[in-house]
């Protein structure tokens, strides 16, 4: 068959996974903790498969758990939504963030992607007929520069992915960049942001995510997405959700509905009891806040650069006075003659842009982290 995606292959994320595999390292590549997912929630899964939620659960995800979701976002700041139109539970971020693409890109528009960037927005984007135009966020701080951003816009331009806490370098929205994307909406009417936020609650330093969801009108014209895979360190479960407006969400609940359908019930009971307690979300950033400090902390002494982290489980580290090799070269050296593995940052550029930066996942022990760091430390 004439493949419909020719340059995609498989993602780094399971190759780097399953080279540690196979060379038996500690492997910080791929993003999954690997410390246990709250004994309560597991219980209430159990529970309520006990009692007999095992059948689908509505389309667009259970009532009560959009109620919880809309209480979530509003104690965290952000606007009043309609449950039954403007919330859909999804299988994990990447349904939510492919079901969206597909609704509302058409053929020929034109999406702007902020790299470096998760893998999954590309192909989405190319199967929907969509042109993607990568801009590159700022190599100083991984910001957006706006009036580049700007300069890339035209009127085949249909939507802006985004996505802070910013996976892989950790950086995180200030006022100024949410008053550019608004002004950038309000000059582009025909404008959609993708606002890709499963790191929300992994923010630091006493920062809080600047959701699109905080504000009327940038929420007017956004598809938010979220993961509860990151936010309760359970990616297995692929449970998340998308906000939308709700002619915008009619369009995604078309896709959904023949893509996923619904989602895990027992998970969507659990999650929507679990979630009544705030700080189960509330409480995740200081949990990895001591992460990051530690791994950056048992870092000093190397001779990698640790590149700020605001937000997220990861950390980048800058190798250019370890090492001449290029970035995809150095991390399988590291896998395979020192034992710790990281994902190349090449990976997140369309056309394989080497910035010597390597990505590690914190979400880890400490044991763990301290091992590695140890190692780092002696190259
Ligand atoms: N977006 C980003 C930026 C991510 O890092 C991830 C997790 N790998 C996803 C989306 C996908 O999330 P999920 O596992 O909930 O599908
Ligand atoms: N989001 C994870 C990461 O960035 C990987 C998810 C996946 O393997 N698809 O590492």
């Amino acid at each position: 068959i004439q493949s419909k995606l020719p340059n995609v292959g498989t993602t780094i994320f399971t190759v780097m996974s399953q080279m540690a595999s196979e060379y038996n390292a500690i492997n910080l590549s791929q993003g999954f903790p690997d410390f246990p997912v709250s004994e309560k929630l597991i219980d209430l899964v159990y529970q309520n498969m006990q009692i007999g939620h095992n059948q689908y659960a509505p389309m667009p995800g259970l009532p009560q758990l959009r109620e919880a979701i809309a209480a979530k976002i509003k104690n965290t700041g952000g606007i009043k939504l309609n449950t039954e139109t403007e919330i859909t539970v999804s299988a994990g971020a990447t349904e939510a963030i492919f079901s969206s693409v597909l609704a509302t890109v058409n053929q020929g528009d034109e999406v702007i992607v902020l790299e470096p960037a998760y893998d999954c927005y590309i192909p989405a984007i190319e199967l929907a007929g969509g042109k993607v135009i990568p801009v590159g966020l700022n190599l100083a701080d991984f910001k957006p520069d706006w009036q580049k951003i700007q300069d890339k816009i035209t009127e085949k331009t249909r939507m802006i992915i985004i996505n802070f806490p910013h996976n892989p370098s950790g950086a995180i929205l200030t006022e100024t960049d949410v008053a550019a994307l608004k002004k950038i909406l309000e000059e582009n009417p025909q404008l959609l942001i993708l606002s890709d936020e499963v790191y929300e609650h992994i923010i630091f330093d006493g920062n809080t995510n600047l959701s699109v969801l905080k504000d009327e009108f940038l929420a007017s014209r956004s598809i938010a997405v979220s993961s509860f895979g990151k936010t309760f360190h359970a990616t297995g479960w692929k449970i998340g959700y998308m906000v939308a407006p709700e002619t915008i969400m009619k369009e995604i609940r078309k896709v959904h509905q023949y893509n996923c359908f619904s989602v895990h019930t027992p998970s969507q009971f659990a999650m929507a009891e679990y979630l009544q307690n705030e700080q189960t979300y509330l409480g995740v950033s200081s949990m990895y806040e001591r992460k990051r400090e530690f791994f950056q902390e048992a870092m000093q002494k190397s001779k990698f650069k640790v590149i700020p982290s605001y937000g997220t489980y990861f950390q980048l580290l800058d190798f250019s006075e370890v090492s001449d090799m290029d970035d995809m070269e150095f991390a399988q050296y590291l896998i395979k003659e020192k034992g710790v593995a990281s994902i190349p940052v090449s990976a997140f550029y369309s056309d394989r842009q080497d910035n010597k930066l390597l990505r590690f996942c914190f979400a880890k022990g400490e044991e763990t982290l301290q091992k590695a760091a140890d190692i780092l430390c002696k190259i």
